[in-house]
């Protein structure tokens, strides 16, 4: 499994999440039952001598079901589902879309990249004005907000004080180069 997919994987939904993801992989584009995802688990994961008691949680078809859905989620598993006539419940088949991982990585880093330069023009633009009076709550009002209470504080009337962010300023400019500096290699 390339080990990008695999820390992705891992990020989303824990060892069971690459547990279900190696599962899909080795149905290879054939459609496969969460029925079936379960039991191949089992029957790979019991022969192994390092087998601990929590490892049972893997083996149950309802958190292989609920990996699933996080996959689906992600954009990384699709399914379609027949009514099974004779039972009347639904038998949900399923598989990867893994493919698109890199894609979905570059979204998140773009996204991301995006809030943090919001933020960062809204923290240079404007002033925040607190009451140091009262600590516990700790509320930061615009310059606008502060105008129209008269610089004064609604529960204890002492006088707004500016804010200091710089702090803030320089925390989100260095989050802002360690994002752009990521990137996603599916190499070995
Ligand atoms: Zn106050």
């Amino acid at each position: 499994m390339n080990p990008l997919l695999k820390s992705f994987l891992f990020i989303i939904g824990g060892d069971i999440a690459i547990e279900v993801g190696r599962e899909l992989l080795n149905s290879k584009g054939e459609e496969i039952t969460d029925e079936d995802i379960a039991e191949n688990i089992k029957e790979r994961i019991k022969g192994k001598k390092d087998f601990e008691p929590e490892d049972e949680e893997i083996l149950k078809v309802n958190t292989v079901r609920k990996t699933l859905y996080v996959l689906y989620s992600e954009k990384l598993a699709q399914f379609r589902r027949i009514r099974d006539k004779s039972t009347g419940w639904f038998i949900y088949f399923w598989w990867e879309d893994f493919d698109l991982i890199e894609e979905l990585l570059f979204e998140k880093k773009r996204i991301l990249q995006e809030k943090l330069r919001d933020r960062l023009e809204y923290e240079k633009e404007n002033q925040f004005f607190s009451c140091k009076e009262c600590e516990e709550g700790n509320i930061n009002y615009t310059f606008e907000e502060a105008f129209e209470l008269n610089f004064r504080c609604p529960e204890c009337g002492n006088p707004l004080e500016v804010q200091e962010n710089q702090d803030i300023i320089s925390f989100l400019k260095t989050k802002i180069i360690q994002n752009r500096q990521i990137t996603f290699s599916t190499e070995d």
